[in-house]
Protein backbone atom coordinates (compact mmCIF):
# COMPACT_ATOMS: atom_id res chain seq x y z
CA UNK A 1 0.00 0.00 0.00
CA UNK A 2 2.91 2.35 0.49
CA UNK A 3 4.43 2.01 -2.94
CA UNK A 4 0.89 2.70 -4.20
CA UNK A 5 1.05 5.96 -2.06
CA UNK A 6 4.01 6.93 -3.50
CA UNK A 7 3.16 6.52 -7.01
CA UNK A 8 -0.20 8.24 -6.17
CA UNK A 9 1.63 11.06 -5.03
CA UNK A 10 4.23 11.18 -7.74
CA UNK A 11 1.42 10.56 -10.69
CA UNK A 12 -0.63 13.35 -8.83
CA UNK A 13 2.41 16.18 -8.75
CA UNK A 14 3.31 15.35 -12.14
CA UNK A 15 -0.65 16.11 -13.19
CA UNK A 16 -0.88 19.14 -11.11
CA UNK A 17 3.01 20.34 -12.43
CA UNK A 18 1.32 19.73 -15.81
CA UNK A 19 -2.16 21.57 -15.35
CA UNK A 20 0.37 24.47 -14.22
CA UNK A 21 2.23 24.98 -17.27
CA UNK A 22 -0.38 25.06 -19.14
CA UNK A 23 -3.11 27.27 -17.27
CA UNK A 24 -0.62 29.17 -15.40
CA UNK A 25 -2.57 28.97 -12.63
CA UNK A 26 -1.67 27.25 -9.50
CA UNK A 27 -5.07 24.82 -9.05
CA UNK A 28 -5.09 23.02 -5.22
CA UNK A 29 -7.30 20.49 -4.93
CA UNK A 30 -9.85 20.27 -2.43
CA UNK A 31 -10.26 18.10 0.69
CA UNK A 32 -13.19 15.66 -0.73
CA UNK A 33 -11.28 15.31 -3.50
CA UNK A 34 -8.32 14.08 -1.90
CA UNK A 35 -10.66 11.84 0.44
CA UNK A 36 -12.02 10.05 -2.86
CA UNK A 37 -8.39 9.70 -3.94
CA UNK A 38 -7.06 8.13 -0.44
CA UNK A 39 -10.15 6.02 -0.01
CA UNK A 40 -9.70 4.61 -3.25
CA UNK A 41 -5.85 3.15 -2.28
CA UNK A 42 -6.84 2.13 1.12
CA UNK A 43 -9.98 0.47 -0.02
CA UNK A 44 -9.39 -1.17 -3.40
CA UNK A 45 -7.02 -4.22 -2.28
CA UNK A 46 -9.20 -5.39 0.59
CA UNK A 47 -12.62 -4.85 -1.98
CA UNK A 48 -10.72 -7.22 -4.39
CA UNK A 49 -9.23 -10.06 -1.81
CA UNK A 50 -13.02 -10.04 -0.47
CA UNK A 51 -15.05 -10.00 -4.03
CA UNK A 52 -12.48 -12.77 -4.88
CA UNK A 53 -13.58 -15.08 -2.02
CA UNK A 54 -16.70 -14.11 -2.17
CA UNK A 55 -16.49 -15.50 -5.92
CA UNK A 56 -14.65 -18.49 -5.51
CA UNK A 57 -17.09 -19.19 -2.94
CA UNK A 58 -20.47 -18.80 -4.61
CA UNK A 59 -18.89 -20.54 -8.28
CA UNK A 60 -18.31 -23.53 -5.97
CA UNK A 61 -22.02 -23.17 -4.28
CA UNK A 62 -23.46 -22.76 -7.95
CA UNK A 63 -21.48 -25.21 -9.97
CA UNK A 64 -19.94 -22.19 -12.22
CA UNK A 65 -16.48 -22.21 -12.55
CA UNK A 66 -13.26 -19.91 -14.17
CA UNK A 67 -12.46 -20.36 -17.07
CA UNK A 68 -8.97 -20.76 -17.45
CA UNK A 69 -8.77 -18.87 -20.97
CA UNK A 70 -6.71 -16.02 -20.12
CA UNK A 71 -3.60 -18.20 -18.14
CA UNK A 72 -1.92 -19.45 -21.04
CA UNK A 73 -1.72 -15.56 -22.67
CA UNK A 74 1.16 -13.54 -21.98
CA UNK A 75 0.93 -10.03 -19.79
CA UNK A 76 0.81 -7.79 -22.89
CA UNK A 77 -1.86 -9.71 -24.68
CA UNK A 78 -3.88 -9.97 -20.86
CA UNK A 79 -3.57 -6.13 -20.45
CA UNK A 80 -5.06 -5.32 -23.62
CA UNK A 81 -7.85 -7.39 -23.49
CA UNK A 82 -8.72 -6.49 -20.25
CA UNK A 83 -8.27 -2.90 -21.46
CA UNK A 84 -10.28 -3.20 -24.28
CA UNK A 85 -13.24 -5.48 -22.93
CA UNK A 86 -12.95 -4.14 -19.20
CA UNK A 87 -13.69 -0.69 -21.30
CA UNK A 88 -16.76 -2.67 -23.24
CA UNK A 89 -18.34 -3.32 -19.40
CA UNK A 90 -17.85 0.19 -18.49
CA UNK A 91 -19.47 1.78 -21.01
CA UNK A 92 -22.49 -0.85 -20.29
CA UNK A 93 -22.27 0.41 -16.56
CA UNK A 94 -21.72 4.32 -17.32
CA UNK A 95 -24.53 4.00 -19.45
CA UNK A 96 -26.82 2.64 -16.86
CA UNK A 97 -25.34 5.11 -14.42
CA UNK A 98 -26.85 7.62 -16.57
CA UNK A 99 -30.23 6.13 -16.45
CA UNK A 100 -33.01 7.53 -13.48
CA UNK A 101 -32.37 5.81 -10.13
CA UNK A 102 -28.73 5.05 -10.62
CA UNK A 103 -28.10 8.60 -11.88
CA UNK A 104 -28.44 9.80 -8.18
CA UNK A 105 -25.07 8.21 -7.24
CA UNK A 106 -23.35 9.14 -10.71
CA UNK A 107 -24.42 12.47 -10.41
CA UNK A 108 -21.37 12.73 -7.54
CA UNK A 109 -18.92 12.06 -10.54
CA UNK A 110 -20.57 14.83 -12.91
CA UNK A 111 -21.44 17.75 -9.77
CA UNK A 112 -18.33 19.68 -10.30
CA UNK A 113 -18.20 22.93 -11.58
CA UNK A 114 -14.00 23.10 -12.69
CA UNK A 115 -12.89 20.08 -14.04
CA UNK A 116 -9.05 18.82 -12.83
CA UNK A 117 -7.49 15.56 -12.81
CA UNK A 118 -8.27 14.74 -9.27
CA UNK A 119 -11.97 14.44 -10.24
CA UNK A 120 -11.49 11.28 -12.03
CA UNK A 121 -11.40 9.21 -8.89
CA UNK A 122 -14.63 11.59 -7.31
CA UNK A 123 -17.28 8.92 -7.59
CA UNK A 124 -20.11 7.74 -5.16
CA UNK A 125 -19.17 4.29 -3.31
CA UNK A 126 -21.88 2.94 -4.63
CA UNK A 127 -21.25 3.86 -8.15
CA UNK A 128 -17.27 2.76 -7.74
CA UNK A 129 -18.12 -0.44 -6.08
CA UNK A 130 -20.51 -1.65 -8.87
CA UNK A 131 -19.05 -0.59 -11.92
CA UNK A 132 -15.40 -1.99 -10.75
CA UNK A 133 -17.10 -5.35 -9.10
CA UNK A 134 -18.74 -5.63 -12.43
CA UNK A 135 -15.10 -5.54 -14.12
CA UNK A 136 -13.60 -7.93 -11.81
CA UNK A 137 -16.48 -10.24 -11.98
CA UNK A 138 -15.28 -10.91 -15.63
CA UNK A 139 -11.55 -10.62 -14.46
CA UNK A 140 -11.95 -13.50 -11.75
CA UNK A 141 -14.09 -15.58 -14.51
CA UNK A 142 -11.51 -15.95 -17.57
CA UNK A 143 -8.71 -15.86 -14.83
CA UNK A 144 -6.74 -12.67 -16.13
CA UNK A 145 -3.70 -12.58 -13.71
CA UNK A 146 -3.16 -9.90 -10.80
CA UNK A 147 -0.01 -8.28 -12.54
CA UNK A 148 -2.42 -8.00 -15.76
CA UNK A 149 -5.72 -6.32 -13.26
CA UNK A 150 -2.37 -3.82 -11.58
CA UNK A 151 -1.72 -2.66 -14.64
CA UNK A 152 -4.56 -2.19 -16.50
CA UNK A 153 -5.16 -0.25 -12.86
CA UNK A 154 -2.00 2.08 -13.07
CA UNK A 155 -3.12 3.04 -16.91
CA UNK A 156 -6.82 3.46 -15.59
CA UNK A 157 -5.49 6.20 -13.04
CA UNK A 158 -3.19 7.97 -15.09
CA UNK A 159 -5.49 8.12 -18.46
CA UNK A 160 -8.06 9.17 -15.82
CA UNK A 161 -6.13 11.65 -14.37
CA UNK A 162 -5.44 13.07 -18.41
CA UNK A 163 -8.99 13.12 -19.37
CA UNK A 164 -10.51 14.72 -16.12
CA UNK A 165 -7.04 17.42 -16.31
CA UNK A 166 -7.21 20.84 -17.62
CA UNK A 167 -4.67 20.17 -20.34
CA UNK A 168 -7.63 19.02 -22.11
CA UNK A 169 -6.91 18.67 -26.19
CA UNK A 170 -7.98 17.09 -29.07
CA UNK A 171 -6.77 13.53 -30.66
CA UNK A 172 -8.34 14.93 -34.06
CA UNK A 173 -8.65 11.50 -36.84
CA UNK A 174 -7.74 9.78 -33.64
CA UNK A 175 -10.71 11.35 -31.86
CA UNK A 176 -12.44 8.54 -34.02
CA UNK A 177 -10.05 5.61 -31.86
CA UNK A 178 -9.68 7.25 -28.14
CA UNK A 179 -11.18 8.81 -25.89
CA UNK A 180 -9.53 12.25 -25.70
CA UNK A 181 -9.49 14.49 -22.88
CA UNK A 182 -11.78 16.84 -24.69
CA UNK A 183 -14.13 14.01 -25.12
CA UNK A 184 -15.04 13.11 -21.93
CA UNK A 185 -14.77 17.15 -20.86
CA UNK A 186 -17.78 17.11 -23.38
CA UNK A 187 -19.17 13.95 -21.30
CA UNK A 188 -19.26 15.94 -18.30
CA UNK A 189 -20.44 19.40 -19.98
CA UNK A 190 -23.92 20.74 -19.77
CA UNK A 191 -26.04 21.29 -23.02
CA UNK A 192 -28.05 24.09 -23.68
CA UNK A 193 -31.49 24.25 -21.39
CA UNK A 194 -29.23 22.89 -18.60
CA UNK A 195 -29.31 19.51 -20.38
CA UNK A 196 -26.49 16.83 -19.37
CA UNK A 197 -24.85 15.38 -22.14
CA UNK A 198 -25.51 11.74 -22.53
CA UNK A 199 -22.55 11.37 -25.08
CA UNK A 200 -18.89 9.83 -24.98
CA UNK A 201 -19.55 6.94 -22.01
CA UNK A 202 -16.27 5.29 -22.93
CA UNK A 203 -13.07 5.59 -20.73
CA UNK A 204 -10.73 4.23 -23.41
CA UNK A 205 -12.02 3.53 -27.19
CA UNK A 206 -14.30 5.33 -28.62
CA UNK A 207 -15.46 2.35 -30.76
CA UNK A 208 -18.27 1.02 -28.26
CA UNK A 209 -19.65 4.98 -28.46
CA UNK A 210 -19.48 4.83 -32.58
CA UNK A 211 -20.82 1.53 -31.55
CA UNK A 212 -23.94 2.33 -30.04
CA UNK A 213 -24.18 5.45 -31.03
CA UNK A 214 -23.29 7.81 -28.43
CA UNK A 215 -20.24 9.05 -29.97
CA UNK A 216 -19.97 13.32 -29.91
CA UNK A 217 -16.72 14.65 -31.77
CA UNK A 218 -15.40 17.39 -29.48
CA UNK A 219 -14.69 20.75 -31.28
CA UNK A 220 -13.46 23.65 -29.41
CA UNK A 221 -15.97 25.85 -27.96
CA UNK A 222 -15.74 26.72 -24.26
CA UNK A 223 -17.84 23.95 -22.17
CA UNK A 224 -20.23 25.03 -19.40
CA UNK A 225 -19.24 21.72 -16.45
CA UNK A 226 -22.09 20.30 -14.14
CA UNK A 227 -25.56 19.21 -14.16
CA UNK A 228 -28.66 20.53 -13.96
CA UNK A 229 -29.26 20.36 -10.10
CA UNK A 230 -27.62 22.00 -7.37
CA UNK A 231 -23.66 21.31 -6.57
CA UNK A 232 -22.99 18.84 -4.01
CA UNK A 233 -20.48 20.55 -2.46
CA UNK A 234 -19.31 19.15 1.01
CA UNK A 235 -18.62 15.18 1.52
CA UNK A 236 -21.30 14.70 3.30
CA UNK A 237 -23.87 16.01 0.37
CA UNK A 238 -21.91 14.04 -1.75
CA UNK A 239 -22.23 10.83 0.15
CA UNK A 240 -25.58 11.31 1.87
CA UNK A 241 -27.97 13.46 -0.69
CA UNK A 242 -27.95 10.10 -3.09
CA UNK A 243 -29.12 7.62 -0.92
CA UNK A 244 -31.71 10.03 0.88
CA UNK A 245 -33.09 10.98 -2.45
CA UNK A 246 -32.84 7.34 -3.63
CA UNK A 247 -34.73 6.32 -0.75
CA UNK A 248 -37.45 9.23 -1.06
CA UNK A 249 -37.54 7.86 -4.79
CA UNK A 250 -38.68 4.48 -3.56
ZN1 LIG B 1 -21.12 9.96 -16.69
ZN1 LIG C 1 -15.48 11.80 -15.70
Amino acid sequence: MIEQFKLLIIVSFLFSIAEFVKTRKLSLISYQDCFYLIAQIILIVPCIYYFKLFLITSSSFIGIHPSSIMEKQSLLSQVFLMLFFGDLVSYICHRLFHTRYLWLFHEVHHTTRKMNWAKAQVSHPIDSILTFGTIYFFVHMFSFSLESLAVVQLISLIYGFLSHSKIHFRFGFFDYVFISPTSHHLHHSLLKKNESCHKNFSSFFSIWDILFGTFQKPDSKPLTYGTNSRELKTLKQQLLSPLTKFLRKN
